[in-house]
């Protein structure tokens, strides 16, 4: 079976952690090269956004992503894809004529599905769609930070967020509750709608010895440490961590803060938001700031940590606490999208108000204080029985394989 992926400003070999890239990127390059391994052959159709990389680069044996020009080549804001839209839909469907069509299209977030209805109005195609963050959730979750989800952009990505769900044969969600809203905000109907939660690359998200991990990453053997990894938008919530681990100092004297992701040490300039933040609190000798880090290298991070905090006001799937339990840490997260799900079981840890420290603090102190072989193993059965890799592409493949065949279509659609 012939795959298309179209993955708009998410670049499937490209590192995560920065500005640009997290867990879109991660999601789809895991998929490809898992999919490629059960016989598909994959093709990612993404932005060029970095001229030093080839046009065309493997993935894995199989699979490879293919980068089409789309407005000056270099990094584009997600919310200003709307400016180069129009070309990058025309390499999509260039690309389908040139590889003879493919027997399903799967596009990722709603640039994407633009590219998806096109072809999907020009070719005979199965189209399936996974949304990966939703406009009206979005805008709902984070009100005034959410400039652009509003005037013309955010009906604009409404309306196609509605017509995908209306035009595809699949539609994935991650967790049930992103269903419910498929079907209550976007009106999708339910016989195409598939929840099947993302997986963790178990070989790779793996528990290692703490001690070992914490050596190898130059911390501190015997003090409480907290982890954050991710983006640094304002909306993982890294405000509210700050002021929350200053009260877990507080109640811990010892503990330590390490950040994943954000800029990288050796191209700050000067010093950023999170750098002046922590100094405000009084933190700096115990927050540790490690900028971005290959997703291999985060196993290491989510071993030497005793609990990874996932902070956010708005998180659509949020692969991280998933990562993190794979890993046997438990997480303290906020009860918002997709955590609601994966932090479900109290025994892999704790769901708090999103935008409230003393929340968060009570509860990363709660969790540093008790109970912690007993997470360690809930962790681990909740990840490999929920959030495994092969059910997640056993789940995506048996979806093509109904989409592709015109009789389980034919009869589902009635
Ligand atoms: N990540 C990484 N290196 C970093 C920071 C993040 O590999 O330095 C990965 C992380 O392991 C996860 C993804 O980026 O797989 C973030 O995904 P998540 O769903 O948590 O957030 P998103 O980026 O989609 O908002």
């Amino acid at each position: 079976m012939r795959v298309l992926h179209i993955s708009d400003h998410a670049d499937p070999l490209a590192t995560p952690g920065g500005e640009f890239c997290g867990g879109q990127n991660v999601y789809v390059r895991e998929l490809a090269r898992r999919l490629a391994g059960s016989g598909c052959t994959v093709d990612v159709v993404t932005r060029w956004a970095d001229g030093r990389l080839a046009r065309r680069e493997p993935i894995a044996p199989g699979a490879r992503t293919v980068r089409v020009p789309a407005g000056p080549i270099g990094p584009l804001p997600r919310e200003r894809f709307g400016e180069v839209l129009d070309e990058f839909c025309e390499g999509v469907v260039g690309l389908h004529k040139e590889a003879g069509g493919y027997d399903v299209v799967h596009s990722h977030y709603w640039y994407s599905a633009v590219a998806a209805l096109r072809l999907g109005d020009r070719h005979q195609v199965p189209l399936v769609h996974t949304h990966h963050s939703l406009g009206a959730v979005r805008r709902a979750a984070l009100g005034r930070d959410a400039a652009d989800e509003a005037g013309e952009h955010f009906a604009a990505r409404h309306r196609i967020e509605r017509r995908i769900g209306l035009r595809a044969a699949a539609v994935v969600a991650s967790s049930p509750g992103e269903l419910t809203d498929l079907q209550q905000l976007l009106g999708t109907p339910r016989h195409t709608l598939h929840v099947v939660p993302p997986g963790v690359d178990t070989a790779v998200l793996t528990p290692r010895d703490r001690a070992l991990a914490r050596a190898e990453l130059g911390l501190p053997a015997d003090v409480p440490v907290v982890l954050f990894v991710g983006r640094l938008e304002q909306r993982k919530g890294w405000e509210d961590l700050v002021p929350a681990f200053a009260l877990v100092r507080r109640a811990l004297p010892g503990a330590v803060l390490v950040v994943v992701g954000g800029e990288a040490p050796e191209r700050r300039t000067g010093r950023g938001p999170l750098a002046a933040l922590v100094e405000r609190h009084g933190l700096t000798g115990s927050v540790d700031l490690r900028g971005p880090v290959p997703h291999q290298a985060t196993a290491r991070y989510y071993s030497a940590a005793n609990v990874t905090a996932v902070p956010s006001h708005y998180e659509p799937f949020g692969l991280v606490a998933v990562e993190s339990m794979a890993c046997g840490t438990p997480v303290v997260a906020t009860r918002v999208g997709g955590l609601r799900w994966s932090v479900a079981d109290p025994r892999v840890g704790v769901l708090v108000p999103p935008r409230n420290p003393a929340s968060l603090a009570k509860a990363l102190v709660d969790v540093l204080t008790s109970g912690a072989a007993e997470r360690r193993q809930a962790c681990l059965d909740r990840a490999t029985s929920v959030y495994g890799a092969e059910r997640w592409v056993d789940g995506i493949r048996a979806i093509y394989h109904r989409v592709a065949d015109p009789r389980v279509t034919a009869a589902g659609a009635q």
